[in-house]
């Protein structure tokens, strides 16, 4: 079949030297087969290989290729929405659970990193920053909460204080989380890879799940092979397609844009983000940025709804840069990407079973990087049999698009409209 290669960003071109993995050209058997190479199906196979389960992945591409190998590289914690909506959709048990387990997925990462010493240029701090007063309330609040929970590891910063650490006079402030952190999004998918690999599980790139047969002894099918299996974890996210109709009617698959300018020196770099932590803003349509390791800025921002690949990409992101950073006009962007995350209503990730063997987990919206490392060990966990924090994301209510993906995007759109006016008039 044809060769589906990555696609040309920053991260491709700096990559760690990985294997081209073989197509699954062969009826073979795992404990459990899992649908997808991101960070979603790694992580759920590095835990159920250390709990003992043999495993296979099927990629549609390679390892990393969707939205793991292309983010913005920020470990953000928590979840897209905050522990208090949470709280007010699920019981009071289950708000313990989620409150407990918001700064997990960032421990994970590091766990990871350090166990199967994988090089993805890991960094500590992120950092929130606040674009208006109401911002700020909103940042001072989220700290009370989320030391409600136990997490006192958050630092709020004044007007002058985030000087200190953005180089703009763009916001009133911010909020600092040394637990939150950056890291080279696709050499930290290669090297989860690599440690599967180490474990016995097998990955099988070029190889698209064309069907999956349910039922008590669930079968992966892809064009030149099949999986039989014990269990089946579905782990395409905004990838998907319409693999699992169920799963494609009530989520979004959106396009964000990032670009990563040249190298710049030393000095300018510092001045931009003197401690190295990454940023986002507070907007609902959110900007985020970071230095990578050979000091270039990686800058994200803008939605397609319906995940169409815009035309111009620098064209979309580089007056949003210029808006944070005007010293660097003349700074030459060298490469600029798209990739896809999945929404869902909500905005809050959906997972759940289909029947007894087919477990899922999708739709992060947006921040993804660290729920996605948690919900692997979740998955395992309810395959071991201890579903107690499975059960609580599956108690998150999942809501269909209306009108489903075609007319859900225009609708979306709207949505998002409307969020942009909020943001411009900072109510
Ligand atoms: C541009 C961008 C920037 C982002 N920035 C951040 C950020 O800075 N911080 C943050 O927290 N989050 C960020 N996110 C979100 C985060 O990257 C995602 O939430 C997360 O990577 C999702 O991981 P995943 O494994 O669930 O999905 P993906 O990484 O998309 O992986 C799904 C995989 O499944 C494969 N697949 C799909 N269908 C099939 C099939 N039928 N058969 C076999 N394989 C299949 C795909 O090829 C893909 O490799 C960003 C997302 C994007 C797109």
């Amino acid at each position: 079949m044809a060769h589906i290669p990555y696609p040309p960003s920053y991260y491709a071109a700096s990559a760690n030297p990985a294997p081209l993995r073989d197509e699954l050209q062969a009826d073979i058997q795992a404990d459990v087969c899992i649908v997808g190479a991101g960070y979603t199906g790694l992580s759920s196979a590095l835990f159920l290989l250390e709990q003992g389960f043999s495993v296979a992945i099927v990629e549609a591409a390679r390892v990393g290729f969707g939205a793991s190998g292309r983010n913005g590289g920020q470990i953000v914690n928590s979840y897209s929405r905050d522990i208090d909506v949470i709280e007010r959709s699920v019981g009071a048990r289950h708000a313990q659970l989620f409150g407990e387990m918001a700064f997990e997925g960032g421990r994970i990462i590091r766990e990871r990193v350090a166990r199967y010493n994988i090089a993805c240029d890991l960094k500590d701090g992120g950092v929130f920053a606040a674009l208006g007063a109401k911002q700020m309330g909103h940042l001072e609040a989220q700290k009370r909460l989320r030391e409600r929970y136990g997490h006192q590891q958050l630092e709020l910063l004044d007007r002058v204080r985030i000087r200190d650490v953005v180089g703009s006079d763009h916001y009133v402030g911010g909020l600092l989380d040394l637990s939150g952190g950056h890291i080279h999004p696709l050499n930290l998918a290669l090297g989860e890879a690599a440690a599967v690999e180490s474990l016995g599980g097998r990955i099988f790139e070029q190889s698209p799940a064309t069907r999956i047969e349910r039922g008590a002894n669930p079968v992966v099918h892809t064009a030149r092979g099949k999986v039989r299996a014990k269990f089946v974890i579905v782990a395409g996210n905004a990838y998907l397609g319409n693999l699992v109709p169920e799963l494609a009617a009530k989520s979004m698959p959106c396009g964000t844009q990032v670009i990563a300018t040249e190298p710049l020196d030393e000095a300018l770099a510092r001045s931009l983000l003197p401690q190295d932590y990454c940023v986002e803003d507070c907007n609902y349509l959110l900007d985020y940025y970071r230095l990578s390791a050979d000091n270039r800025l990686i800058f994200g921002g803008g939605v397609v709804y319906g995940a169409r690949d815009p035309a111009n990409i620098e064209a979309i992101i580089r007056p949003k840069l210029l808006k944070v950073f005007p010293q660097l006009a003349k700074v030459k962007v060298e490469f600029a990407w798209t990739g896809n995350f999945l929404l869902t209503l909500s905005r809050l990730p959906q997972v759940g079973r289909l029947g007894d063997t087919v477990y899922y987990s999708q739709g992060c919206s947006g921040h993804g990087v660290t729920y996605t490392h948690l919900a692997g060990k979740i998955l395992a966990e309810a395959l071991r049999g201890q579903a107690e924090r499975f059960d609580a994301f599956a108690s998150l209510p999942h809501y269909p698009f209306p009108g489903g993906r075609a007319l859900g995007a225009p609708l979306t759109a709207l949505g998002a409209w409307y969020y942009t006016l909020r943001d411009k008039l900072g109510v």
